[in-house]
């Protein structure tokens, strides 16, 4: 087979085999714990399933404007109001199919081959690799002090005359930190200064503890939409737990929006219509649903915190948001992959190794499954690496002994 040397170069998406993994392990039986889920556990919330069902019944379900249904797009715009601050005009929104298909047209839109992408580590694992595939070169900007928190100088000392684009997540997948407000308004006047891009990658925007709020970028610029150098990714994924759905949005000046329109209409036309009426049905709906996953994911926070606090060795930052954490295990491994596997086969746990994240010797763990998986997770996780748990484990039903260490 004779496929392009670009294509070759992209690795596989390694949350998404994990996913296959565990699920091909569950199906045969195993007693799989799985924390290295990307999303909540909770069902379509109801507004969303009642908006689905009533558009499929029409039966009308034709091709949708290419850059999202007028309906959607006005939930958007509520959305944005009250979530941003911002009244923005239908003409800069497009919606595509999920925040991933929203960030790569993105950067086929303002990238040409060999233009530079800071990415702040650690970092979710597409980034790179969609820069990669519109020829583009990922900078990868890790916090010297040891700690999530990216830092300015670090930032300015990457930026090159090939800088064309920074992606700040936060709240951040993988490490669950929310960048402080001081951070993302000293981003935003340095972007804006230097005439670079700043994508705001804000999927788990709402999905805070403790009271804590994710500052979205606009609210620090003075400029409109039309010439700021902010560009805000959302979606219904991880808010909603719509997952399944794939409806993403972008927020961006007009003449952008239409670039990527255009990009959208020759490849995937449009979203399915059916989708964007379930994320209408969302955007629209009560809004108390969200609040109980948020409270549910937070109480798996405290807990998986609880459960880390016991673990010898293991240093972990305490998540202000996301499901994910992602303590540092060079206690006991400085090879997350090697570490992520021998989990895997001992302890029958899925984690997800730091080195695809950017940050080797730690593991992301997922806590938005049940807190039965959280705390048994932790605790299988502690027998198979800590010499001084007690070395016999019931899983499922079968009792194992620890006779590796
Ligand atoms: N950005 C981040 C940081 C994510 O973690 C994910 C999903 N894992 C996405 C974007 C993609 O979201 P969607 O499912 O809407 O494509």
């Amino acid at each position: 087979m004779s496929v392009s040397q670009l294509a070759r170069s992209i690795v596989e998406s390694p949350t998404l085999r994990l996913n296959e993994e565990a699920r091909l392990l569950r199906e045969r039986g195993e007693p799989v714990i799985h924390l290295g889920i990307g999303e909540p556990k909770n069902k379509t919330p109801i507004p969303a399933i009642l908006s689905t069902a009533s558009k499929l019944v029409t039966g009308d379900i034709k091709y949708s404007p290419t850059d999202g249904l007028p309906s959607l797009k006005k939930a958007i715009i509520k959305y944005t109001e009250e979530y941003y601050d911002r009244i923005v005009a239908p003409e800069n929104i497009i919606i595509s199919s999920g925040a991933k298909q929203s960030i790569f047209n993105l950067l086929y839109c303002l990238l040409n081959p060999q233009d530079e992408v800071i990415i702040l580590a650690p970092y979710w694992v597409s980034y790179p690799e969609m820069v990669k595939m519109v020829y583009g070169v990922p900078v990868i900007v890790t916090p010297e002090d040891g700690t999530f928190n990216p830092r300015m100088a670090d930032i300015e000392r990457a930026v090159t005359s090939y800088t064309k684009i920074i992606i700040v997540n936060s709240p951040n997948n993988p490490s669950g930190v929310v960048y402080p407000e001081s951070f993302i308004a000293e981003i935003v006047e340095f972007c804006e200064r230097k005439g670079i891009y700043l994508i705001t990658d804000d999927i788990y925007h709402r999905l805070v503890f403790d009271g804590v709020q994710a500052p979205p970028g606009y609210r620090f610029t003075k400029k409109d939409l039309e010439t700021t150098k902010v560009i805000a990714v959302n979606g219904v994924a991880k808010v909603y737990g719509m997952t399944g759905y794939r409806i993403g949005w972008t927020i961006a000046s007009r003449e952008l929006t239409q670039v990527m329109t255009n990009i959208q209409a020759q490849t995937t036309s449009c979203v399915s219509s059916i989708l964007q009426a379930g994320a209408e049905g969302a955007l629209l709906g009560l809004q108390s649903v969200i609040e109980s996953l948020r409270l549910q994911i937070q109480n798996n926070r405290d807990l998986i915190m609880q459960e880390l606090r016991s673990f010898r060795g293991v240093k972990v930052t305490r998540p202000q948001g996301t499901f994910y954490c992602l303590p540092d295990f060079r206690a006991y491994s400085n090879n997350s992959v090697d570490l992520s596997n021998f989990l895997l086969k001992k302890a029958m746990v899925v984690t997800v190794p730091g080195k695809e994240f950017g940050i080797e010797g730690h593991l992301r763990l997922s806590y938005s499954g049940t807190a039965k998986d959280v705390s048994e997770g932790v605790e299988r996780m502690r027998w198979a690496l800590d010499p001084e748990s007690a070395n016999e484990i019931y899983i499922g039903d079968k009792k194992l002994v620890r006779d590796w260490l």
